[in-house]
């Protein structure tokens, strides 16, 4: 990979962790509909098996959507645009990827990582 090349996937990548945050930002606010249905459910109808079903699935299913975004999703993208090392496999995105534009080198074991 090229000096340039890695640039332009340090770029995309940035994108895409923002897109990446976005969703959790999403989840954030979607965790709010289950809890205020159970919580109208409450009120109304007391706790039933109904306000048990809607939190397991609901948070489940909403924790698993931020889960991904915040912690699969990135990673996905890593490999994808080949930000990691060759060798040792570590990402090379934030400082390290600094460490990559200004020596050509992985930061974390030294390998060689951009093409001269
Ligand atoms: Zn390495």
């Amino acid at each position: 990979m090229t000096l340039n090349e890695f640039k332009t996937a340090l770029r995309t990548y940035r994108k895409q962790e923002l897109r990446a945050l976005l969703f959790f930002m999403v989840g954030m606010v979607g965790l709010t509909l289950p809890a205020s249905f159970i919580e109208e459910r409450a009120k109304t109808m007391g706790f039933d098996i109904w306000c048990i079903l809607v939190a397991v699935i609901g948070f489940s299913l909403v924790g698993g959507l931020m889960f991904y975004s915040a912690a699969r999703l990135p990673q996905k993208c890593m490999r994808r645009l080949g930000l990691v090392c060759p060798t040792c496999q570590k990402p090379l995105v934030g400082i390290t990827a600094q460490i990559v534009v200004a020596t050509g080198k992985c930061g974390y074991c030294g390998g060689q990582y951009l093409s001269p």
